[in-house]
């Protein structure tokens, strides 16, 4: 008998009627004939007031406790989604984390799984049970319950679907698939019927939050079948056209950009008045590193006298508290700014391109868009704009790279600036 994860995010499961329908689309996979694995997130907004409740008694709280508490909002869902289900006689059961044996680090807010003990869970599953578990949950091998990072649910579903040898995970969201841009910022979007799982990796590492980056990571490492679908529609799994993630040779349109991608989580601290001699850099990043902290682009301004300079550099806007208490004594002088949001355009197929980036550039131009750093891979330019730039950012390259549009050459090609720029 085929088993299928089933993961439903937050909107999914916002309200009794939706945690009713999402329950609906279990029992038709099981009328198919179909083992369910069910995960849940925490109902819309829930995991974001619990977050604030935390930051509101202090920004230097105990991350263990906020694990105690942020985990809560899943506890709730997988209680309901249990109760929806056996309205209709499906023998279904609520599982914690750490019911589930979701053995994870000891960095929390951030863990990682290392491990599913699967065992209790296969044998509820012989018995005809539907466990319906907790996502973003695990504990630590000495019982602190931890979560998975933000998102962290899309995770625990792949890597059940990989602990149980699913043959298919479903992770049912408020968009009908993967888009060229988030649809909510752009209507030109375009869905992708079929995404590399290494384009996936990009997007979701700049922004695109319809997958948290680990969960494709691990699903691309274990070769899991992963689709993202929509619940709000009436139909299920396999008749969904969502979007599948599959290996880079299985991608059926050839391009030169897959998607813009935006991260409004984003804060940027600069050092002022900074010695500029060797060794600096390290001394700046050594306790951000110490702290756990993960900075992206950096930028040093050029001396002016050839002693002092300013050092700028980004960061998620979570960690900014955390980051300015870590450089006490860095630096004289600390200016931060969390109104900035970092903009991105990915596509394996830039890497021979050196004209991506100037098209890039352009459109920022022509839309009167100040970059305030610019940091480039192989397969992606980001940009730090302010906030308040960040959606028309999106439009501007979005339709300047033509990703409206299904294109078997490079959009490059055909790319029109504006005159006089
Ligand atoms: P869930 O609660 O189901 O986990 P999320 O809010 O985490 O849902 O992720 C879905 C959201 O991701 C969409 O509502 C959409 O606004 C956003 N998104 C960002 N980039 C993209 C993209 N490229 N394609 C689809 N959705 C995207
Ligand atoms: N509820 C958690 C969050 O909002 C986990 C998830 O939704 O995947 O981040
Ligand atoms: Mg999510």
């Amino acid at each position: 008998m085929p088993t299928i994860v089933m993961k439903f995010g937050g909107t999914s499961v916002a309200d009794l009627q939706r945690i009713e329908n999402a329950a609906d689309k279990v029992i038709r996979e099981i009328v198919r004939g179909n083992r369910c694995v069910v995960v849940v997130s925490a109902m819309s907004g829930v995991t974001n007031q619990l977050v604030s409740w935390v930051n509101s008694l202090t920004p230097d709280y105990d991350a263990r406790e906020y694990d105690a508490v942020v985990a809560t909002g899943e506890q709730v869902t997988a209680g309901l989604m249990a109760i929806a289900l056996q309205k209709h006689g499906i023998k279904a059961r609520s599982w914690q984390g750490w019911q589930a044996g979701v053995i994870s680090t000891t960095a929390h807010g951030r863990a990682r799984i290392q491990d599913i003990e699967a065992e209790r869970l296969e044998r509820a599953l012989a018995k005809g049970e539907v466990p319906v578990i907790a996502g973003f949950q695990g504990v630590t091998a000495a019982g602190r319950i931890t979560t998975l990072g933000r998102g962290g649910s899309d995770t625990s579903a792949v890597a059940f679907a990989a602990a149980l040898n699913a043959d298919r995970c479903d992770i049912y969201t408020d968009v009908d698939g993967v888009y060229t841009t988030d649809p909510r910022i752009c209507k030109d979007a375009r869905k992708i019927s079929r995404i590399s799982f290494e384009e996936m990796l990009e997007m979701a590492s700049v922004g695109a939050k319809v997958l948290q980056i680990r969960s494709v990571e691990l699903a691309m490492k274990r070769g899991i079948k992963l689709q993202v679908l929509s619940s709000l529609e009436d139909k299920i799994g396999s008749d969904l056209p969502g979007t599948l993630l599959v290996k880079e040779e299985d991608v059926l349109e050839s391009h030169l950009i897959s998607g813009v991608s935006c991260s409004k989580d984003e804060a940027k601290i600069t050092l002022v008045g900074v010695r500029d001699m060797p060794g600096f850099a390290a001394s700046m990043v050594k306790p951000l590193a110490d702290a756990g902290i993960n900075i992206d682009m950096i930028v040093q301004n050029v001396t002016a006298d050839g002693n002092a300079t300013d050092m700028t550099f980004t960061l998620s806007s979570a960690d900014l508290h955390k980051a300015v208490k870590a450089l006490e004594g860095v630096a004289d002088k600390v200016m931060t700014d969390d109104k900035v949001a970092k903009v991105s355009v990915i596509g394996i197929g830039m890497k021979a391109h050196p004209e991506v980036a100037l098209t890039a550039f352009k459109a920022m131009a022509d839309a009167n868009i100040n970059i305030m750093a610019i940091s480039t891979s192989e397969i992606k330019i980001s940009m730090l704009v302010s906030e308040t730039k960040a959606d028309d950012a999106v439009r501007a390259l979005h339709s300047a790279f033509e990703l409206d549009k299904v294109e078997k050459t490079p959009q490059i090609l055909k790319v029109k600036h504006k005159e006089g720029r």
